[in-house]
């Protein structure tokens, strides 16, 4: 079976993940692993983030690893918080308080489309990456609506299903997703891939 290091400390996505690509694929996560660097997140879009994710992770460990990056990019805002949606309204808000932020800075705004993004990257060497990016469209609520999802959830409406994003199940969710779609991708691709018959991980070229 195919070992690839997801470069995240949140298990929430490694479950998510790890139930997308099913028993074919084993993701081991920075918590089951000796990793203590400080990532720092600095690029422009949310490949290069994704990219620096994984650089800074195989550096230290030197087998292929898979990173993702998403956000909620908003067209009435030219397209923010985009990269920045984690940490949107400043540090130590809870999720409650960014959308509420997001809905007042959109009152009376008719244009309401937004996407969320998400981009995984599979870095198998410095010479060897794979990058798969998807969206998910959609339009903010006036008003927050349901219960289940995270982050921005309750104020986006989804017209697949005619309902908000925290109203509907997580297989729903996963089915249409920006992160659901691009996770199917990846498993897709990484099945067709001989990742580990090229075994030159570590080296510089
Ligand atoms: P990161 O990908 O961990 O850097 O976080 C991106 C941020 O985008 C999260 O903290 C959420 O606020 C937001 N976000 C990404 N995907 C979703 C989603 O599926 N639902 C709601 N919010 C999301």
């Amino acid at each position: 079976m195919d070992t690839i290091i997801l470069a995240t400390k949140n298990r929430h996505k490694t479950r998510e993940l790890s139930e997308i690509f099913g028993g074919s694929i084993l993701l081991k996560d920075l918590t089951s692993i000796d990793f203590n660097k400080e990532i720092i997140e600095d690029g422009n879009s949310f490949i290069e983030n994704a990219i620096i994710k994984c650089r800074t992770v195989y550096e230290t460990v030197g087998l292929p690893v898979l990173a993702d990056d998403s956000g909620l990019c908003v067209e009435a805002m030219g397209g923010k918080p985009g990269i920045h949606t984690a940490r949107y309204g400043g540090e130590g808000l809870t999720d409650v308080q960014r959308y509420e932020l997001m809905l007042r800075e959109m009152k009376g705004q008719t244009n309401r489309n937004a996407a969320y993004i998400c981009a995984l990257v599979l870095y198998i060497s410095p010479t060897r990456f794979y990058i798969v990016q998807e969206d998910c469209r959609g339009t903010l609520l006036e008003s927050p609506v349901g219960t289940g999802g995270f982050g921005y959830d309750p104020i986006f409406f989804t017209p697949v299903y005619g309902k908000g994003m925290a109203e509907i199940s997580e297989e729903e969710k996963n089915a249409i997703s920006h992160r659901g779609k691009a996770a199917l991708a990846m498993k897709n691709l990484i099945l067709n891939l001989n990742i580990h018959k090229a075994n030159n991980y570590g080296k510089k070229l």
